[in-house]
């Protein structure tokens, strides 16, 4: 089943990988190798910044207040975070784990919109009590136990409401379309729809209305959903004006979605502006209200920054076949196994095209454990002991490393903006892994 993603190396073309794409060389990629061992991500601080700035750019011609908002289970190394948070963007988290995080890598709970799928009034206590001030409400009851939680720790909230504009999104990962998981319908004709909360919204003291909020997937390639969505929700908020009276809406957050080329064309943060800004800024005029704009990416901001680095263990011929086995498995790259997700990978040093069909395997028992590679690999030249580079691999990856086959957890490495390199996030080595797997529950 895998022989359609096994590239054929006589026809493939030089990767294209983004703009953004951190360049490590080759010595200084094996000498990280040498120092910290094989599999290790790398990550390029100045990376991590200049996509803020991409994101800032793309929004530069809306009249109001644009700020860029980093979704933190993209990638929750403190060392990233700490990067984000002196940039001085916003937060979007989802638990009060990741608050937890964001608040000891140095951000502060003033950029947090909290913007949870569980909703409790304990957990709404709780980060409202650690300073969070902005809450996302998606569902009824949410509203229902943010109004209690508000009550019992006697605090004004800046609430807003999650949307489901349910429009057609072409992206590899769907958030909207045909999934109620996550927000509001506009007049779902029951407690549950945006109407029936801001009514409530704006009938209790305590829970100041701030604006709405849609996240309509992730890796979105074609911006029309966008467009679509924003249309929509200005008929809601004209229509909801008629119903209720005058509200001010002071924040339109419109979720995530930037897509990461991959190796591939892929609409860039001004190309989506192009798109909607000019909506944007009429929006402003037709509801009279200069909003603040957020867009929250995780995906966009991390993943260009990011390389693992793994090493060639064993080369075998089958059939027509080379088989390049590599020191790492989808133990640390999940969604190539999950979601059959093709990052651009390059031997280095590389060399001539092979002549044979190539096939990238992980060091995993699990027939699954095959890298999917794309035409935009580089894979000639590959030898035992030669390294073996996954680009644009820092979002959703390392946060999702797991310990299958008994496999420690590889370092995250990080070039901070003076290029010197540091230790982002220790390796853990097989006696920590054993004791954190049980081995210190037995009895001795
Ligand atoms: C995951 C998520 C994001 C980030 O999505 P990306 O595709 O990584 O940009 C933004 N907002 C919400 C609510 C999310 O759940």
């Amino acid at each position: 089943m895998f022989n359609k993603k096994l590239v054929d190396t006589r026809t493939q073309p030089v990767a294209r990988t983004g703009d953004a794409a951190p360049r490590f060389s080759d010595s200084d990629l094996y000498s990280l190798a040498e120092k910290h061992g094989t599999p290790y991500f790398l990550v390029d601080e100045a990376t991590l910044r200049k996509k803020v700035s991409e994101m800032e750019q793309g929004f530069s011609e809306y009249k109001g207040v644009f700020r860029v908002a980093y979704s933190v289970k993209a990638n929750f190394n403190p060392s990233v975070i700490k990067a984000f948070a002196s940039e001085g963007i916003l937060f979007d988290l989802t638990a009060p784990s990741e608050l937890t995080f964001v608040l000891k890598s140095g951000g502060s709970a003033e950029n947090v919109m909290y913007t949870s799928i569980t909703e409790t009034a304990s957990e709404y206590e709780q980060v409202l009590k650690a300073g969070v001030r902005k809450v996302v409400v998606a569902s009824y009851n949410g509203l229902v136990n943010l109004a209690e939680a508000a009550a019992r720790a006697n605090i004004k909230v800046k609430t807003m409401i999650r949307v489901n504009p349910e429009v057609h999104v072409h992206a590899e990962l769907r958030g909207s379309m045909g999934h109620g998981k996550f927000g509001l319908q506009f007049n779902g004709g029951s407690p549950d729809s945006a109407l029936y909360v801001l009514k409530k919204i704006l009938g209790t003291p305590l829970l100041g209305f701030e604006g709405f909020h849609f996240h309509l997937g992730s890796q979105i390639e074609d911006p029309a959903c966008y467009a679509e969505a924003i249309e929509k929700l200005e008929a809601f908020i004209l229509g909801a004006r008629r119903q209720l009276g005058d509200f001010r809406v002071s924040t339109l957050d419109i979720g995530g979605g930037l897509p990461v080329p991959y190796g591939r064309k892929v609409p860039t943060p001004k190309d989506l502006g192009t798109k909607i800004v000019g909506q944007l800024n009429s929006l402003v005029e037709s509801i009279g209200d200069r909003f603040t704009l957020v867009a929250e990416s995780g995906r966009f901001l991390t993943a260009e920054s990011t390389v693992l680095v793994t090493r060639v263990v064993n080369v075998k011929s089958f059939g027509d076949t080379k088989y390049i086995y590599v020191d790492a498995g989808y133990n640390v790259l999940l969604d190539s196994a999950l979601l059959r997700h093709e990052y651009p990978v390059e031997v280095v040093p590389g060399g001539r095209p092979s002549p044979q069909k190539i096939a990238l395997v992980g060091r995993l028992c699990d027939p699954l454990d095959v890298f999917p590679i794309s035409s935009r690999s580089k894979l000639g030249g590959a030898s035992v002991g030669k390294l073996v580079v996954f680009r644009e691999v820092g979002a959703y990856s390392l946060v999702m490393n797991m310990p299958f086959h008994s496999q420690p957890r590889p370092p995250v490495l990080m070039r901070n903006g003076q290029g010197s390199y540091f230790v982002a996030r220790k390796a853990h080595d097989v006696e920590k892994l054993y004791a954190d797997e049980g081995g210190d529950c037995l009895p001795s």
